[in-house]
């Protein structure tokens, strides 16, 4: 099964009349379910307009984007916004998490907004990811009160509490040390081999997107490089 397909993305700013950048020049891709990819390139070659695209925050100027088959350009926004709580969860450098509220209801929000109201499975729901992402013992806690690797595996119990098909990733251990960092990945890692979800990690850290299963290079708003990586046993 694809969980994303891109045909022919092409992906222009206007930057005011007449002048019209294009930052994304045909893009081609395709992820299967249960792919780990790191998408990596320089600084300005397009990665975030890319995650963008992907995550149904933006739309390309020409080409289709499919999510689990599913074709999104010609959709409204309202379908746009069911589509990506359903099929895609978020995780960021920068956690956006609430402060205020504890681990456990910062991983039930996405429950909550598509639901409604709490009920008692979507509290069981929210300790069954809080228990997996290894975080039993401060799930009660303020977010606010849990260190930078802990707030990270929060919101990756939270990206994953609908079971996404697809997880978009920018820099997830980007704030964090080198150990909390692999913590955090050996995580990802972990959630990707026990389920169908499909990753795509943005990331700085070639140590990290070694630990990929396919590395996809941006150079220039072009894919310049797309190669298997064989992942080395830890
Ligand atoms: P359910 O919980 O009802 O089994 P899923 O969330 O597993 O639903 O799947 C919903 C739909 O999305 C199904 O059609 C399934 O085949 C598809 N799907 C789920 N995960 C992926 C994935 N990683 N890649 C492609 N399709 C997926
Ligand atoms: P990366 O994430 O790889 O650093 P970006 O996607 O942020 O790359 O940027 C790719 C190019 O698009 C850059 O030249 C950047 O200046 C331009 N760009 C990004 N966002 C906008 C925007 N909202 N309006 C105009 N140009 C933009």
């Amino acid at each position: 099964a694809i969980t994303l397909q891109l045909k022919g993305i092409h992906k222009a700013y206007n930057i005011g009349l007449p002048a019209e950048t294009e930052v994304l020049h045909g893009l081609d891709l395709t992820i299967e379910r249960g792919e780990f990819v790191a998408l990596i390139g320089p600084s300005g070659s397009g990665k975030s307009t890319l995650l963008n695209l992907i995550g149904l925050l933006d739309k390309p100027t020409v080409g289709e984007l499919l999510i689990t088959g599913q074709p999104t350009t010609q959709l409204q926004d309202r379908e746009l916004t069911l589509l990506r709580a359903k099929a895609i969860g978020f995780v960021f450098q920068f956690h956006n998490l609430l402060p205020e509220f504890t681990a456990l209801e910062n991983v039930m929000l996405p429950l909550l907004a598509a639901r409604g109201r709490p009920d008692e499975a979507m509290r069981l729901r929210a300790a069954e990811l809080i228990e997996q992402v290894g975080l039993t013992d401060v799930g009660k806690h303020m977010s606010n009160d849990l260190s930078g690797g802990q707030q990270q595996r929060v919101a990756i119990a939270r990206a994953l509490v609908m079971q996404p098909a697809l997880v978009l990733a920018d820099e997830p251990t980007g704030n964090l040390d080198t150990k909390a960092a692999d913590n955090v990945f050996d995580l990802l890692r972990r959630v990707n081999e026990a389920s169908d979800t499909s990753f795509l990690i943005v990331t700085h850290d070639p140590r990290l997107a070694q630990r990929c299963d396919r590395i996809i290079e941006l150079v220039d708003g072009r894919i310049d490089s797309d190669k298997a990586n064989r992942v080395s046993p830890p």
